[in-house]
């Protein structure tokens, strides 16, 4: 019999709803695309397929390519040069036949004829780095890219090739099927680039004082480019900004320098005996039983001694890596060393540091205990770091990544001082780095095509590995600090981005090139979106296994924007297609308020409401189910209930109901809400998110409710939750803790909170 009540309710106010539009016969509206917020991504998201699975993993079917190569390099340090003489031996596992190879030549950004400086239209810049501005302007400029002297085949026969700017297409003598290799080899030499004054990632520091340099060399030799499913050959060029896209593969390099060089790469080192003093190994050995401190490999006294001098014989350093994507070396006879063990699943790593003299004291403080950090928790929060070292290597104004090596900033004044500022940057730099093994270099994505994919995933873990860092030092915090002061992470950070002038946003799924605001699209965004969708919208646990399952999919793979969108959802049965559209695809920011609170009664009268209806369809109120009438206070029913003395403990319904349908036992515990509040949220902004709110009661105690997104699906402007409450609620609060990245955070208090505006502020001080 209840049962049929409800039909019977359900059908009425239904039918209500038609007759009222019949009524005010309203004008035919256009139709309109789903623009729906919640609208499933299946139109932005290419087909799932044999290569690449639906949940997001790699597909039966998934294949990558392998280049091994092997190097023989000589650093010039008298003339500022390296040339090279390198094999690859490239395997095709690809179900394709190639008929050619696209190997990438990035040093040619900085040849004669580099077309980068000519996209610049920005007109006169206001300051200029030196060397730059007399490189464009009073020289010929730097003479720098790859001289490329020949390409071969392994019998050194000559094969045809052709250079278009900063990607070099080698013709096959005949197609490369499936599971055949081949192997080639090229001759080049280039000049190294003075990077603190003409830029580049790689290069060389001149320090005048004593005549040295210090080398970071990277992109330095010519590299495969990869050829995937998703891109066929990824040839997009190299025009400076958009880092790189690289396979895996098995790396023997032998590195010919001055032998007073100390030196560190890529790769386990082979000839570590010829190279290495007694001394050195018998540190070396110590240093490997040091979990606790950092051992010196090279005192600061021994590189102050070695850099007055300038050997004039070579030493040369061997190494091997194995499923690496790419090769970094740095060489200097500048160089102090440190090292110290860490665990990471029950095996042992060596976190490294190298860096001259100028880094101290900052570096022998900091920087290995840094890199160990770093590699506990991206371990925690991915898989077990892989390799068997990771080395950060000092660098004015660098910060760039290279599987197990990486070039960081941080350099205290000359007098050893240093500001907080230098010493947490240096700090974040050598974290974000040596994070980046992680990702690209593992979890290796597209940079050229997806700058979001490395940095802002890094960054977001950056972010949890600072806090970690900064609880597990907090000697290396400064007075005042509790936690250590994260720059990007924090939804309230991101703020004046995602606020401001949208003519300068673009949505994260932009190519870095061609991105406003380099920093905050590709770092800053991505990073705060997903540890707002970790703390806010999943929470740690579900996000934390989703992402981890990413990471471990992906370990050792290519993988593309929607297997890391796919897999989210995959492993957390989260609904995230919403967030994803929002967040990545779209320059939307957030803004939601209340807007409205209206406060209700429980009436024992019918309302102007139901009456209404029972007119309208010639009905008698005795057909109607028992009904709880609501009266808003302030309203004409309002006040005639209250006459009457029908308010809410006078409903007759209610009470028979309640007397009816209740044991003594359950009635002892019913609840019996006094005030009931209809809250209306609006939603300025274009982002959909879950609201948080905060109510506060009379009594001076408060709750927290977290209603989802999907309240939002409905009515993308504003929405109405109904309240019950026993105790009067005096003051509402939307997002109490900052945590939506919610621009404009005016209208989230009700009562509304009269704030000053700053022009107000500025009139009141005149005034005074
Ligand atoms: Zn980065």
């Amino acid at each position: 019999m209840k049962h049929l009540k409800y039909i019977f309710l359900s059908v009425l106010f239904v039918s209500v709803g038609v007759f009222a539009q019949e009524e005010e016969k309203p004008e035919r509206k256009p139709g309109h695309t789903n623009n729906n917020k919640f609208k499933q991504l299946y139109d932005e998201f290419s087909s799932p397929n044999m290569y690449r699975a639906a949940s997001g993993a790699p597909g039966p079917a998934y294949y990558q390519q392998q280049a091994d190569y092997k190097m023989d390099l000589v650093l010039d340090d008298d003339k500022a040069r390296i040339s090279g003489f390198e094999t690859i031996t490239y395997h095709n596992n690809s179900p394709d036949p190639l008929s050619y190879l696209w190997v990438q030549l990035d040093q040619n950004m900085r040849a004669k004829d580099s077309q980068s400086p000519l996209i610049q239209g920005s007109g006169v810049a206001p300051a200029q780095q030196v060397g730059s501005f007399t490189s464009a302007y009073m020289t010929e400029g730097f003479d720098g890219g790859f001289k490329i002297e020949e390409v071969k085949d392994a019998a050194g026969k000559d094969l045809p090739h052709m250079i278009n700017r900063t990607m070099m297409r080698i013709e096959l003598p005949k197609p490369l099927m499936t599971g055949e290799k081949f192997s080639f080899s090229i001759k080049w030499w280039y000049n190294i680039n003075d990077y603190v004054n003409m830029g580049g990632r790689s290069g060389y520091e001149y320090f005048p004082e004593d005549g040295n340099r210090n080398y970071i060399i990277a992109q330095f030799y010519p590299r495969m480019a990869v050829y995937s499913d998703v891109e066929g050959w990824q040839n997009s060029q190299f025009w400076g900004r958009d880092e790189f896209a690289l396979p895996f593969g098995n790396f023997e390099v032998n590195i010919t320098v001055p032998s007073d060089h100390i030196l560190d790469a890529t790769g386990k080192l082979t000839n570590r005996k010829e190279v290495f003093s007694k001394e050195m190994m018998k540190r070396f050995e110590q240093a490997k039983k040091s979990y606790d401190k950092p051992v010196m490999i090279v005192t600061q006294e021994e590189a102050e001694a070695a850099e007055k001098g300038r050997a004039t014989d070579t030493k040369t350093w061997k190494f091997y890596a194995e499923n690496v994507r790419d090769f970094g070396f740095a060489s200097s006879r500048k160089y102090i060393w440190d090292m110290m063990a860490v665990k990471i699943g029950g095996k042992d790593v060596m976190a490294v540091s190298m860096y001259p003299k100028e880094g101290n004291p900052l570096w022998e403080e900091w920087s290995t205990y840094a890199v160990a950090s770093t590699l506990k928790s991206y371990s925690r929060m991915t898989f077990d770091y892989p390799y068997h070292k990771a080395i950060s290597v000092h660098a004015k104004n660098q910060g760039m990544e290279y599987p197990m090596i990486c070039f960081n900033y941080g350099r205290p004044d000359k007098d050893g001082n240093y500001s907080d500022r230098t010493k947490y940057g240096m700090i974040s730099v050598i974290i974000h780095e040596v994070g980046h093994n992680f990702f690209p270099m593992i979890v290796n994505s597209d940079e050229r095509q997806w700058t979001w994919m490395d940095e802002g995933l890094n960054t977001f873990v950056q972010y949890v590995a600072e806090q970690d860092f900064g609880e597990w030092y907090p000697a290396a915090l400064s007075e005042g600090h509790d936690n250590y002061p994260s720059r990007r992470g924090p939804a309230a950070n991101i703020v004046p981005y995602m606020g401001g002038d949208q003519d300068f946003i673009a949505p994260i799924m932009t190519k870095g090139l061609n991105t406003y605001q380099f920093g905050n699209n590709a770092y800053g965004k991505p990073g705060t979106a997903l540890n707002i969708l970790r703390e806010t919208v999943m929470g740690r646990e579900l996000f934390d296994y989703a992402f981890k399952e990413y990471a471990n999919r992906w370990m050792f793979k290519h993988p593309t924007p929607e297997d890391f969108f796919r897999t989210m959802e995959d492993a957390s049965a989260f609904d995230l297609d919403w967030y994803w559209r929002g967040w990545f695809y779209t320059t939307d920011y957030v803004d939601m308020g209340v807007k409205e609170v209206k406060k209700y009664y429980v009436s024992g009268e019918p309302n102007e409401y139901v009456k209404n209806i029972v007119k309208q369809r010639g009905m008698k109120m005795s057909d109607l189910p028992p009904l709880v009438y609501m009266v808003e206070e302030g309203s004409e029913e309002y006040n005639e209930s209250l006459k009457n003395g029908t308010l809410l403990e006078n409903s007759p319904t209610l009470k028979e109901y309640i007397m009816d349908n209740f044991s003594e036992e359950e009635r002892a515990k019913i609840k019996e809400p006094k005030y009931f509040y209809s809250i209306t949220f609006e939603k300025p902004g274009g982002l959909v998110m879950p609201i948080i709110v905060e109510y506060t009661y009379a009594d001076g105690t408060s709750k927290t409710e977290k209603y989802p997104a999907q309240i939002w699906r409905l009515n993308d402007n504003e929405v109405s939750k109904a309240v019950a409450s026993d105790k009067e609620i005096v003051k509402i609060t939307v997002d109490p803790n900052l945590e939506t990245a919610d621009v404009d955070t005016s209208n989230n208090s009700w009562p509304k909170e009269i704030k000053q505006s700053k022009f107000d502020e500025f009139k009141n001080e005149v005034k005074n």
